[in-house]
């Protein structure tokens, strides 16, 4: 079959929760993706922020392929090598005391959102506590996760969220303090907000939270499923500001491609909060899974990705500063490490089809923003290849 058959046959048969891009994806090497035809692809995207090794990792792959011949899954009710060095790995470089691990990114804020209430329950002994949350921010698709979404178009249809949930504006303190009662168990953002337009947090924003939190006993959720995992240039986004979380959340590149996400906390809630019985998943961890984390952690280490990161992303960054100059349709640019938007004073959704069509892949975050989230293997030259690509679809 040919493109346009395979994807008439995909909408044919798949729900359409998704205006798709119309290609068919094959296979990957490196950052370059290439689709049922042949064409050849420079990826900006990376599975939105998961594929950080980039494509045909052999590493990677050879360490799957062992693990499946030994064991793909066993259950929680038992304990697997894989899952015991993943969790000590996962605590070595986020300084957390506590792993659970998930299937997705949405179920790692469930199970924090879950941590927060127990925790608060097991202090005051009282229910209807509140998180506090911020507009314009994503957290995920199920019920829970929506609920902290700030964006009431993802909301609306699916009311009632859970509730007790307040919002405040990202970046800006008071709004936070304002929405602070004696019923608030957690404050939860991202560290840079992603989907909602990469948003940095501001170190001054962070640390007045975080000293909030300690004063009034709220616990700090960091949301790091798309900031993380060395995107910003650091392990976590948050480790750059000197402050930690008690919660936080990661996913898309802990696994490279293999779906699992986990929740991580400090020893105090791990001691204080869910306890068997709780909270459990049949996947969640499982040997599959777990010896992903392990071969992209060893690999992050080996490869000095986190050290690319910062290089590359910092002549990134210049050259996106430098389109804001040239073009007057880019307006601004955000961002920081290999994560990226360039906002555009309107929708990119003709730049972003003529870049595909002309052989770079790119997404947006919101109507108006180009989001750069490539591997974090990309060079200097990529980027170089890519600013080309792009002045040609501007
Ligand atoms: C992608 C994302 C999620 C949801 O992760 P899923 O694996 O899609 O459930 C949550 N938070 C942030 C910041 C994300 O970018």
């Amino acid at each position: 079959m040919n493109m346009k058959e395979y994807i008439d046959e995909a909408e044919a048969a798949l729900l359409h929760t998704y205006n798709r891009y119309q290609v068919v994806l094959d296979k990957g090497e490196g950052v370059y993706l290439y689709d049922i035809e042949g064409k050849k692809y420079l990826d900006f995207v990376s599975g939105i922020a998961v594929f950080a090794l980039g494509y045909h990792n052999k590493a990677y792959n050879d360490a799957l392929k062992a693990q499946i011949d030994k064991v793909i899954h066993t259950s929680n009710y038992y304990y697997n090598v894989p899952a015991i060095e993943a969790a000590k790995k996962l605590k070595k470089v986020s300084g957390m005391d506590r792993v659970f691990f998930t299937n997705s990114g949405a179920e790692a804020i469930e199970g924090a959102i879950k941590a927060a209430r127990k925790y608060a329950y097991l202090k005051d002994g009282t229910t209807d506590h509140e998180i506090i949350a911020m507009e314009h921010s994503f957290h995920g698709r199920t019920m829970g996760a929506l609920s902290v979404t700030g964006n009431p178009k993802y909301r609306e249809a699916f009311e009632p969220m859970i509730g007790n949930i307040r919002f405040a504006q990202m970046n800006d303190f008071e709004s936070v303090k304002a929405q602070v009662t004696d019923k608030t168990c957690a404050i939860l953002f991202e560290t840079v907000q992603g989907e909602g337009g990469i948003y940095p947090a501001e170190e001054g924003f962070l640390k007045q939270v975080r000293t909030l939190c300690d004063e009034k006993g709220i616990l700090l959720i960091l949301d790091e499923i798309q900031c993380g995992m060395g995107r910003t240039g650091t392990m976590f986004a948050w480790q750059r500001y000197g402050v930690k979380p008690d919660i936080m959340t990661t996913a898309k590149a802990l696994g490279c491609g293999v779906p699992v996400g986990a929740f991580l906390m400090t020893e105090e809630v791990g001691q204080h909060s869910l306890t068997s019985g709780d909270h459990g998943t049949t996947y969640g961890g499982n040997p599959l899974a777990c010896a992903a984390i392990n071969e992209v952690l060893d690999l992050f280490e080996h490869n000095h990705i986190i050290e690319n990161v910062n290089d590359v992303g910092a002549y990134l960054s210049e050259k996106l500063d430098e389109l804001v100059e040239k073009y007057d349709v880019f307006t601004a640019h955000r961002g920081v490490g290999l994560m990226h938007g360039l906002v555009s004073d309107k929708p990119v959704g003709d730049i972003i089809n003529r870049a595909l069509e002309n052989g770079l892949i790119l997404i947006n975050a919101g109507p108006n923003i180009i989001r750069f989230v490539p591997p974090l293997i990309i060079s200097r030259e990529n980027v170089d290849d890519m600013i080309a690509i792009l002045e040609k679809c501007i």
